[in-house]
Formats: C-alpha cells, structure tokens, sequence
C-alpha cells in the first residue's frame, strides 16, 4: 500500500488517475505560462463503478459553484479507454477551454508515463486558518486563502 502524501503538483499520470477517479476529487490544472487554469470536480455516479460526474467551477464559491459538464466513462476495452461525454445535462458547449481540457485530461488518464511539464495538476487543499477548500493555484500550493494569508502576515482581515 502506497502511503506517501500526495504530493502537489501530482506530476505522473498514475497518480492523477488515482487522484481524478477517488470518487470526490476536486483538482485545478493550471498553465503556468499563461495563467489560465479551470478546477474540476469528478464524484462518483452513484452505484457506478465505470462512471463519474464531471463538473468545473463557474463562480466564486469554491464548494457549491460547479457546473455539469459530462459524464467520465471507463471503457476498459478501448483506446483511449477513458472518455468525456457531452449529455443532455452538460451546460458546456465543446468549443470551450473548460470542456477541451476535460476531453484531454480523460484520454490521457490511462497512460503511464509523466504529466506535462508545461502544466500543473494541483489537488485541491484546504485553508490552514479557515479550513474552506483551496483551488486557485497560488492558494493550493500556499496553504492559506487570500483574506487569511492577509491576515496572519498581519494584515486587516
Ligand atoms: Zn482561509
């Protein structure tokens, strides 16, 4: 049994399939180079062992602004054997940023070797004065959101 912290970033495909298929996982991918990044929410469809809700987060509260994006697929016997599916729930039109990063992320979930060095695959962390959940990248890897890293550096919040 593997019991090492999951490090962050997670830099291996293994580790991030791990990590997406958990059943709760909420992850940021980030571009480093040009700041763009989207966090993703992936549970478990209930009863499923093949099937997971995809969701990205469209607003500011970080626990409750997820959007239905598609549904995640196991199909162990083909090639990529992960895929995202557009359904009649998806809120997400196939030309977007959002939806074209979920498409790649699951193609490549069964590979084996390293993640992109160019991008960052940040697990989503929570704050160590507030507790709530991290996911903007500079939050994730500080440990502290931006009010509370405010306020323990002595600022007014
Ligand atoms: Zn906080």
């Amino acid at each position: 049994m593997n019991t090492t912290i999951t490090p962050n970033p997670l830099t291996t495909w293994p580790a991030i399939r791990q990590y997406v298929l958990a059943g709760e996982a909420v992850f940021t991918v980030a571009n480093p180079s040009t700041g763009y990044w989207v966090t993703y929410k992936v549970t478990r469809k209930p009863g499923a062992l093949d099937a997971w809700f995809v969701g990205y987060l469209a607003g500011p509260d970080n626990e409750a602004d997820y959007t239905y994006l598609g549904l995640l697929a196991d199909h162990p016997r083909f090639s990529p054997r992960f895929r995202v599916w557009h359904t009649r729930a998806t809120k997400v039109v196939k030309d977007t940023a959002v939806w074209r990063g979920a498409e790649w992320l699951a193609k490549h979930l069964d590979e084996k070797g390293n993640f992109p060095p160019a991008l960052e695959f940040l697990p989503s962390s929570t704050c160590a004065r507030c507790g709530r959940t991290l996911t903007t990248p500079e939050s994730v890897l500080r440990g502290f959101g931006p009010e509370c890293w405010e306020a323990v550096n002595g600022g007014a919040a």
